[in-house]
Formats: structure tokens, sequence, C-alpha cells
């Protein structure tokens, strides 16, 4: 079984309180980089990169070689976690706006992941269990190029054999590391899920501040399964009355079967309270239609009603139908299965 059948992205980035790196910190952290507009690269020596499914009530191992993320998605259900993860490193943010902003102007570089990694990973524990890279921040945000703390983690794993990986992210600079990822799926199960909400570069924009183009995402996917290893697209979030109309979804799933595809899954939107704090102005400033909408709707609770997500998948079978990918079982694009409902006001256009 797909290790996706059993990952619940949104879920991930609501646990996440959980998920909360073990840090050697409080002490003072070193500034590693900082950015002409103010990001700053702060590194933290971790004593955990390994979080267990006990930790975060999910069904995989996760690793976040990054706390934080430059890509600055509005829709980033990570940013949720990212000041409890600071405050417990020693607290550098701010309050309010301030907090889901420093989520991507305070990045922290987990400098010792792959040595922490090596000294903890135990595979007998591991068992056939999924370890997931980037699970709540981009493994290849731009701080990779200079830090490389993915190459170190994924080069870590060439020691061992037999287990089952996976890795999440937006960006081509996966295909930098094409060499180590095809000598991994030699040894171990490994499955790339390149991120893609859209492929209208416009509207990308408009939703993510600083990610690759839809196109150079879609050219890494294709580069990645030219070279014989498991990748697809997955969807998350599809965005209520923004990306979730069929011909939007068509799109995506014809640039999946030309970039040749594994899969393609898909998940909606989740809005948790930082989240709210940079999504919803978004939403004034460039769907005011929608706001009064997403107020009600998601005036409850973090995620999309079940009468949504049932629509959804009901959308997203139907074109899997169409462009000749395997039908997917329903917990691959919900989620959240246990969600209790919410009010039906945003439906699905
Ligand atoms: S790339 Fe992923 S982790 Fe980074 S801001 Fe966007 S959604 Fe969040």
């Amino acid at each position: 079984m797909p290790f996706l059948h059993r990952l619940r992205l949104g879920q991930v980035q609501l646990t996440m309180g959980a998920q909360l790196p073990l840090l050697e910190q409080p002490a003072p952290m070193r500034l590693a980089d900082e950015r002409l507009r103010g990001t700053r690269f702060l590194e933290v020596h971790s004593r955990s990169v390994l979080n267990a499914p006990a930790s975060t009530h999910m069904e995989f191992w996760s690793i976040n070689p990054y706390v934080g993320c430059e890509f600055g998605c509005s829709y980033c259900y990570a940013r949720d976690t990212h000041r409890w993860t600071v405050e417990r490193a020693g607290g550098l943010e701010g309050s309010g706006d301030d907090a889901a902003l420093a989520f991507e102007r305070n990045i922290l570089v987990k400098q010792n992941a792959a040595r922490v990694l090596e000294r903890t990973l135990d595979p007998a524990r591991i068992g056939s269990v999924t370890i997931v890279i980037g699970t709540a921040t981009d493994p290849y945000q731009p701080g990779e190029r200079k830090f490389g703390i993915t190459r170190s983690i994924l080069d870590a794993f060439r020691r061992y054999r037999g287990l089952s990986l996976g890795i999440i992210t937006k960006s081509p600079l996966i295909v930098r590391d094409l060499d180590l990822l095809m000598e991994l799926s030699l040894q171990h199960r490994l499955r790339v899920n390149i991120s893609l909400a859209t492929t209208d570069p416009t509207l990308a924009r408009r939703l993510e501040a600083r990610s690759p183009v839809p196109s150079a995402r879609l050219r890494a996917l294709t580069r990645l399964r030219e070279a014989g290893l498991e990748a697809g697209l997955l969807v998350a979030p599809v965005i209520p009355g923004i990306t979730d109309r069929r011909p939007s979804l068509a799109r995506l799933f014809a640039a999946a079967r030309r970039a040749d595809a594994s899969f393609i899954t898909c998940s909606p939107l989740r809005l948790g309270p930082a989240t709210r704090a940079t999504f919803l102005p978004k939403l004034e400033k460039e769907f005011p239609r929608l706001v009064s909408r997403y107020r009600l709707h998601y005036a409850r609770h973090d995620h999309a009603s079940q009468a949504y997500r049932d629509a959804l998948r009901t959308r997203v079978n139907d074109l899997r139908a169409r462009y000749g990918f395997p039908p997917a079982a329903a917990q691959d694009d919900d989620a959240e299965t246990a969600a209790p409902p919410a009010p039906p006001q945003l439906n699905l256009l």
C-alpha cells in the first residue's frame, strides 16, 4: 500500500504541537545567515529529529530538517506550530500577526540533524512504518542550498536498508539530490510527493509568497520519473472557491499525466489559528467575495465540512478515472476522516 494511503497532511500539521523538536537550547541561537528582506536563519542543536507516531498521533514517523519555511504560503498550517517551537528554543517571536509571519522570517536550522538521526535511528523500532521528510516545513526550501541539512539526512539513510521513506516538497531543488535519491531507492522504498496547488503561476504567486513556479515543480516531477523514482503530485491544500473548480483540478491531473506521475492526491484546506492570521487577510485583499463564506464555514472548526470533503473526493476520483490514475482510498484525499460536521456554507464550486 502506498505510504500516502496513510498520510493525512493536514492532520500532521494540526498535531504538530506534539512534533516539537527536542532542542538542546534554550541558549543563544547562532545566526547562520540573514536575507536582505530580513529573514534570519538560526542554528539549533536538536536532541531528537525523528518524530514518533505515538507523539504525533499519525501512522508514520516524520523528520523536518527546518522549523519555519521561507516559501511563505499564506495557507500554510505549520505556522500554528512555529511559535511554540521557537518559544521552547528560547523565544524570538512577537505576538499575533508577527508570530504568524515569524514562520517565514525566523527559520531554525537543525544543524546536527544527520548526526542525531544516525545516533537515534533504530530500524527494528521503525519496522515497516514510513519515515516522511518534510511533513511540516519544506525540506528543499531555499536555505537548503546553503545548509544542506536535507541532503545530509538522506546521506545518513545510505547506511541502512529496507526502510520506507517519503519526501514532500514544492521545490525543484530536489533534483540536485537525484543521484542520492536513486541510490536510496535501491535500498529502501522511496516515494516523492511534489506539492502543487495550481498550475496557474499568477494564482500560485497570490497564494504562495516565494514558492517555485508550477512549471518548475512539474519539470522536477518529470525528472524524478525519468530517473525511475516513484513520484507524484500532492495537491494540498485544495482551496475552496479558489482552486477547487473542476477545470482547475483537471489541469493538475493533465499535468500529472504529462509528467508520468505515479499518483495524485488531494487534500482540502484547513485553517488553524495562526494560519487564519495570514490567510484571512490574504482573502480580504485578493478574494473578497469569499471572506464571509470562509468566516462562516471555518468559524467553529479548522477543517472543511464533511459535505465539502465528500464532494471533493467524488470530483477527484472522477478525474482520476478520466486521466488514468488508479482510484484511491477515502483517506488519501481527506485530511481528517473523523472530523465533526461543520456548516455547509462553503460549497464545492
Ligand atoms: S512550502 Fe509547505 S511548509 Fe513551506 S510555507 Fe508552503 S505549505 Fe508551508
